[in-house]
């Protein structure tokens, strides 16, 4: 699943290519994604600014209106060109975007700078590419916005420069549990998965098992001050794409190849303290370390 790094990367993308446009029209294949009336309240509106909150995309719209899309395990918004052929859409661009990986558009959103124009397929597109179709999509008005289900209790950023130490080590205090499933709760801090949960970790030098509650005040800090630079380094090399993330380009983002831990099984530990990264499951989610470098 996209995290903070690739959910940045993707906003970034998006105010650079999309902030201005106008949403003309939308196409899909699965009508699971859309409420009823969705098309009819964001049609004619023009994207005022992309931002998120934890791995949720905020497009502001104009007249008051805040649609909200969550990549979920598959999804990532590409920006292109597509036809519609037989209700399948042919991507009429070579290169990246024809790849497999970013050939599984199953919504897509006319853009115009030229709201007069229906549906002004000469224009941009962006497409929502999702494998699985856990993807969700949804338009709310501005005033009903704070109140959405799943973003009411949601955790600070860990990259807001407000969000100090003090307020991480009060988050999680209120919790129980292995430290690698309490990082990942977006009620405690938003945007951290199973990918930079496990990096994060290892920086830090903490077992994925430890216990929250076990945790001391040296040891929290090293979580906290890892965090911090771990997401900050893959938000410059523009995430990763060990699974399906792509970029709005299609590109797949470079942390993959620095990556210190994650989906790294049986290779020697990068501190090269001559152990072997071993793999293990919490709560049904796979987490790699070193048993060396991270002690329970
Ligand atoms: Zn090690």
């Amino acid at each position: 699943m996209p995290e903070l790094p690739e959910v940045q990367t993707t906003v970034n993308d998006l105010n650079r290519k999309i902030k201005g446009l106008t949403i003309t029209g939308i196409w899909t294949d699965w009508p699971k994604y859309l409420k009823k009336g969705f098309e009819k309240e964001v049609t004619g509106r023009k994207i005022e600014k992309i931002w998120r909150i934890g791995k949720n995309i905020i497009f502001d719209l104009s007249g008051g209106k805040i649609m909200l899309i969550h990549q979920k395990m598959t999804g990532h918004l590409l920006i292109g060109h597509w036809q519609i052929k037989n209700n399948q859409p042919i991507s009429t661009e070579k290169g990246l975007l024809a790849e497999k990986v970013n050939d599984y558009i199953h919504a897509i959103f006319w853009l115009s700078d030229r709201p007069s124009f229906a549906k002004a397929t000469e224009g941009k597109m962006m497409g929502f590419s999702d494998l699985r179709k856990f993807g969700k999509i949804l338009v709310t008005d501005k005033r009903d916005f704070d109140n959405l289900k799943g973003l009411k209790d949601i955790g600070p950023d860990p990259l807001t420069p407000k969000f100090g130490f003090n307020e991480f080590k009060r988050l999680i205090s209120k919790k129980r549990g292995p430290i690698k499933k309490i990082l990942m709760d977006q009620d405690v801090v938003s945007g951290i998965g199973n990918i930079y949960s496990d990096e994060i970790l290892f920086v830090a030098k903490i077992h994925p098992l430890k216990k929250a509650e076990k945790l001391g005040d040296k040891e929290l800090r090293a979580i906290f001050e890892a965090a911090k630079k771990i997401l900050k380094k893959a938000i410059k090399l523009r995430g990763t794409s060990a699974s399906d993330y792509r970029d709005t380009a299609g590109r797949a983002g470079r942390y993959t190849e620095v990556r210190l831990v994650y989906q790294r099984e049986g290779e020697k530990c990068p501190n090269k303290c001559g152990g072997v990264i071993k793999r293990l499951k919490i709560n049904g989610r796979s987490a790699h370390f070193c048993s060396h470098c991270q002690k329970l």
